[in-house]
């Protein structure tokens, strides 16, 4: 009999409650992705790269001219000069990067300190690289890292700490003094950083993304992902980046060319294409998501679910507890989805131990403006 390197996996949440809409015809404001169009610009132009015949591998570490514009990017938002060849590459998802900077991090015995709520492929990457999770809550109800118990969960065997800003599921922004704190504590310890910043451009009411791309002394130790999925409304695609210095990316394209060589050529030319042709896009984005998310939210002030509006993300947060405090969070997810035709996230699932007391559930409003208002009406009606 196999024994399973995973025992405690099952089929993710995303999956179940993506499968359970669409079984029940709900509204499924649960797996993150949008139901609008992508930016026809995009489109036509992967449709004009496929015909092009870009359709062969691409270099192993992406398109130059793809990495030339992430790049430049950086330059413009964080003011660091990465060097596109030797720090920015290109990976099919942020989901292969986190993996592959894990398995260049991680030894067995080693320890990987994870935020809770945190996001469900980091603790898989570490337990498949032989090494261990430890689990330190964010405060609630701000989820805000508490230093004090970050502090504590260090140890010597600790190598990596993930962190993710705007964070899934919350909507929760570190700060730059929050990543000054970070760096104090980890100065003297050989300590690395996962950055997740997948969603670096979903940023509302006037904040600024503080990204680990703009903190020398925290980039000179980290892995920042992020994922053009989100930023262009292609989750489909697959397709993100991981920056870092040249000898950690080097770690992590000894991985990448064994677990997938390389991203999707013609989507790459494309994502090229429509970063120079559109640099409007991404600042357009975060006025973009805070209309839905403001749209979402005036409905759902009818509704008995409390909230206080997500600083970031497409994702926000809502407890029931004037509603089915009898429920779990799972239960509640599952309750919405059958009986009032909206699908949604419990947050129990993103904890290795959530707090009894605590019922929430996520929306994504990554939504055209009639699902968002027919959902309202449904969650107005509970
Ligand atoms: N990190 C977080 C926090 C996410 O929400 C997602 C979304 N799926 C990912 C990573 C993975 O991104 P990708 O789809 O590009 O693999
Ligand atoms: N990131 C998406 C979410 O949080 C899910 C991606 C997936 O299904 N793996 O909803």
């Amino acid at each position: 009999m196999l024994q399973s390197k995973l025992p405690n996996v099952g089929t993710t949440i995303f999956t179940r409650m993506s499968q359970l809409a669409a079984q029940t015809g709900a509204l499924n404001l649960s797996q993150g992705f949008p139901d609008f169009a992508s930016p026809p610009a995009l489109l036509a132009a992967a449709v004009k790269h496929l015909g092009a015949g870009h359709n062969q591998y691409a270099p192993m570490t992406g398109l130059p001219r793809l990495r030339e514009q992430v790049a430049a990017k950086i330059a413009g938002l964080y003011g660091r000069s990465v060097c596109a060849e030797a720090e920015v590459t290109i990976l099919p998802g942020a989901t292969e990067g986190i993996f592959c900077a894990v398995q260049a991090l991680i030894r067995p015995g080693d320890e990987a300190i994870v935020l809770d709520p945190c996001y469900d492929s980091y603790e898989p990457s570490v337990e498949l690289a032989g090494g261990r999770c430890v689990h330190v809550p964010l405060t609630l109800p701000s989820f805000s890292i508490d230093w004090q118990l970050l502090a504590e969960a260090i140890t010597p065997r600790t190598r990596l700490i993930f962190i993710n800003s705007p964070h899934n599921p919350s909507g929760a922004l570190l700060s730059r003094a929050d990543l000054d704190q970070l760096a104090a504590l980890i100065r003297d310890r050989d300590i690395y950083l996962i950055s997740d910043e997948v969603y670096e451009h979903l940023v509302f009411d006037g904040a600024q993304h503080a990204s680990v791309l703009a903190h020398d002394e925290l980039y000179a130790r980290a892995f920042v992902v992020s994922s053009f999925g989100k930023t262009y409304h292609v989750t489909g695609w697959k397709t993100g980046y991981a920056v870092a210095p040249p000898l950690l990316s080097v770690e992590l394209r000894k991985i990448h060319q064994y677990v997938n060589f390389c991203g999707v050529t013609p989507l790459q030319h494309a994502l090229a294409d429509f970063m120079a042709e559109h640099p409007e896009h991404i600042t357009e984005l975060p006025a973009f998501y805070q209309a839905k998310r403001d749209l979402f939210c005036d409905q759902l002030a009818g509704s008995r679910f409390s909230f206080t509006r997500a600083p970031g993300t497409y994702f926000q947060l809502a407890d029931y507890s004037a509603i089915r405090p009898d429920l779990d969070d799972v239960a509640m997810a599952e309750w919405l989805t059958r009986e009032h035709g909206v699908a949604a996230i419990p947050v129990s699932v993103f904890y290795q131990k959530a707090p009894a007391d605590m019922r929430l559930v996520r929306f994504c409003f990554a939504k055209r403006e009639e699902t968002l208002l027919a959902a309202g009406e449904r969650l107005c009606a509970i």
